[in-house]
């Protein structure tokens, strides 16, 4: 879960000590938040009044990121003929929606509380270039350290809240949805979403980042957590060995333990739990709804052949060594 950091660098930008204001949010500030909402005797700066915005602000943000990617994505992108899958729940889309939604809440609570720290200036974010000693090369490479920083941090996490007496309590939930959607990328435990986003929240407390590309990785990572849920499984041929793409997370859904990952294979092939994708090897789901179709066991419409449509069927087409 990483909507929240995003939320973050914006509210950061409107403190009265940057200069470097968000221009979304000052234009909030200026022309919403003070005017009408706060009482003018309330200084921008005061920690009740940061705590609320954050709150506010986070939860917005998170709701109206999360829909808008998941439903471009799900339109656009997301194979609708996925649904008919064996393992396709019963109203999916809904149950999908509903978790994420009653969850996201939950984890802004911790999730503000790093962010109130990071608005009262105890993180390593910048404003300016100039303020780094590297300049643009250290913004190139704080880039590419955040993601293998992120990457290897998520990776370990992942694996610990597959631990047997972890997984049942908090991360089960996100493996309900053995063929996702893009709506299941934030469907978590509040738990799992907030131990799952916490690596994007410390890095700025461990090492320097600009705060335009810590702004501009948010986007990219929420981007990045829909497009691993969404069924394209298309990925250009030389990056197939090193990038962690929906091919390889919708195997982490229906095989359970394994390609862990989240951008990149690296960890999963240091950790022995890389798995070459089935989509890949003419297994995937997609085949497995071709198959079933062509040996007459489903209708075109995803129905099978006794009458029932298969999002009801408890058909398992795969094994899962989750039980
Ligand atoms: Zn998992
Ligand atoms: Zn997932």
């Amino acid at each position: 879960m990483t909507l929240f950091a995003l939320s973050s660098g914006l509210v950061k930008w409107t403190t009265a000590s940057d200069s470097d204001m968000d221009l979304v949010l000052n234009v909030a500030d200026h022309y919403v938040l003070t005017p009408y909402v706060y009482p003018s005797s309330w200084p921008e700066d005061g920690a009740l009044r940061q705590i609320i915005s954050l709150l506010v602000v986070t939860n917005l943000g998170a709701a109206v990121l999360y829909l808008g990617l998941g439903w471009l994505s799900y339109h656009f992108i997301f194979d609708h003929n996925l649904m008919k899958h064996p393992q396709f729940l019963k109203n999916q889309v809904r149950r999908e929606i509903k978790y994420a939604m009653t969850s996201l809440p939950i984890i802004s609570i911790p999730t503000v509380a790093l962010f109130f720290f990071e608005v009262r200036g105890y993180s390593k974010l910048y404003d300016h270039v100039e303020e780094s000693t590297m300049g643009w090369p250290f913004v190139l490479l704080s880039m590419i350290s955040f993601l293998l920083f992120t990457d290897g941090c998520i990776y370990w996490i992942h694996r610990f809240l597959h631990h047997k007496s972890i997984y049942k309590h908090f991360h089960k939930p996100h493996h309900v949805w053995k063929i996702p959607t893009p709506f299941a990328s934030h469907a978590f435990h509040p738990l799992d979403g907030f131990l799952q986003g916490l690596p994007y929240h410390i890095y700025p407390f461990l090492f320097p980042l600009h705060k335009v590309l810590y702004l501009a990785l948010y986007i990219f990572v929420n981007i990045w957590t829909v497009s691993i849920h969404d069924g394209d499984y298309r990925v250009p041929g030389p990056l197939q060995e090193v990038v962690n793409g929906a091919a390889h997370h919708t195997d982490h859904h229906l095989f359970f333990d394994v390609n862990y990952g989240q951008y990149f294979t690296l960890w999963d092939r240091i950790g022995g739990s890389y798995r070459n994708p089935s989509v890949l090897e003419g297994k995937g789901p997609l085949d497995c709804i071709r198959r079933l179709t062509a040996e007459g066991k489903m209708s075109a419409n995803g129905a099978n052949t006794n009458g029932h449509t298969n999002r009801h069927a408890n058909v398992s087409s795969t094994k899962s060594k989750e039980e």
